[in-house]
């Protein structure tokens, strides 16, 4: 069910819808702009620091709009390259967003590619068998606004360590992966009106071609993004090379079977003329066989597809295993000799990509419900 908060978030406005509501209270039309500039250019983290509008127009901006529909709850590093940080929704729910640092090559750590992964709902309906965020199921989509606050609240951590960045008013972030808890062609029509905030001349003006969706494979969906006109790039988490393996651990398969979901993922590439991203997490003794490699290398070549092999990530009551570094090197060279380019991710770190939804889970089971916070401007 959607939750409706008191007031709307101003995130999840555009220059149009705003502008459009501040002529029907009587104000300006382009004070939109001005909003704007000091939302995302200038991080206002409420109406009180735009101090170039009048008093009455700033008060009746915090009568009218939540300035923080997403509340950071606290940080953890995960690893030296990554970082959760866990925030709160207006009815007490908990999400992630993880920010994951890859230094760059040649200037050391103060000088990362700094890549978000967000959010899109809370739990997740889709139920795959190895992954934390669907354990307990759905709970409800993410709204426009807790989208594009999610990543503001962010960026505004990031901000402390790249201070010239943000007195230009860039995002003080790389790249977005839409990667984080819940199915995000779920909950499609918010998050491409959140992401075209995001990419926007007056948001954060941030290039659709930096920002990754990853998705299951709903089929229907993937053919629909393949018509919009911003060019994100698209990950398909395959997770099994047949039908078989990925109904075991992936109920979507039942409803897009491969044989839907290679040919949608074509319609995507050939479209965008984007090279694909496979996920494929491996899983002792499900998928990691040289078997469904040689599978793999089918569908990766057909797609002209990366593929990105991750190795299993524990999670706490679930039964699988991770491989063993042997295995998890036989897999990949398999697929090397059959000509896929592919990494394994064992760096330190790669825990992050895959444990979304953990964190939450487990300050949920420790706090139990939180109350929700009072709304303030
Ligand atoms: N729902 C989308 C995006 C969120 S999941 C999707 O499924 O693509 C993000 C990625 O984390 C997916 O590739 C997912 O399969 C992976 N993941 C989930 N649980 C994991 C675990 N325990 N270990 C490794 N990867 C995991
Ligand atoms: Fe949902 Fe993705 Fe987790 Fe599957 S892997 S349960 S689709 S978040």
């Amino acid at each position: 069910m959607a939750f409706k908060p008191n007031k709307p978030s101003i995130h999840g406005e555009t220059l149009d819808t705003l502008g459009l509501r501040l002529a029907e209270a009587g104000h300006p039309k382009y004070r939109a702009a001005q909003v704007f500039e000091w939302l995302y250019p200038r991080r206002a983290e409420s109406a009180d620091a735009m101090t170039n509008l009048p008093a009455n127009f700033r008060e009746w901006l915090k009568e009218n709009y939540d300035f923080t529909a997403t509340d950071v709850m606290g940080k953890k590093t995960a690893s030296d390259v990554t970082q959760k940080v866990l925030q709160r929704l207006r009815d007490g729910s908990l999400i992630e967003t993880v920010i994951i640092r890859a230094p760059m090559e040649g200037v050391g750590q103060e000088k990362s590619r700094r890549t978000i992964c967000i959010s899109t709902q809370v739990g997740c309906a889709y139920g795959c068998k190895f992954c934390a965020s669907g354990l307990e199921g759905w709970k409800r989509d993410l709204s426009v606004g807790e989208i594009v606050s999610q990543l503001v609240q962010v960026c505004r951590i990031e901000d402390q360590s790249d201070p010239a960045r943000a007195a230009e008013g860039l995002a003080s972030f790389d790249n977005i992966v839409v990667m984080g808890m819940g199915e995000p062609l779920a909950n499609y029509d918010n998050l491409l009106a959140a992401l075209r905030i995001v990419n926007a001349p007056w948001g954060f003006g941030f290039g659709a071609r930096r920002i990754t969706i990853s998705t299951s494979g709903v089929v229907p969906k993937i053919l629909k993004l393949a018509e919009e006109t911003m060019g994100f790039r698209l990950a398909i988490s395959l997770h099994g090379a047949t039908n078989e393996v990925r109904e075991k651990i992936m109920p979507v398969n039942r409803k897009y079977p491969l044989e839907e979901l290679v040919p949608a993922a074509k319609a995507f590439a050939r479209k965008h003329g984007r090279m694909l991203t496979l996920e494929f997490i491996l899983i002792e003794d499900i998928n990691d066989s040289l078997e469904q490699a040689k599978k793999l290398a089918v569908i990766a070549r057909e797609l002209h597809a990366h593929v990105n092999l991750i190795p299993y990530n524990k999670v706490e009551g679930l039964p699988w295993v991770r491989p063993s570094i042997t295995r998890q090197d036989r897999f990949v060279k398999e697929l090397r000799a059959l000509g896929v380019t592919a990494t394994l991710r064992r760096e330190k770190g790669h825990d992050i990509d895959a444990a979304c939804g953990q964190l939450r889970l487990q300050k949920e089971k420790a706090l139990g419900v939180e109350p929700p916070p009072p709304e303030a401007a």
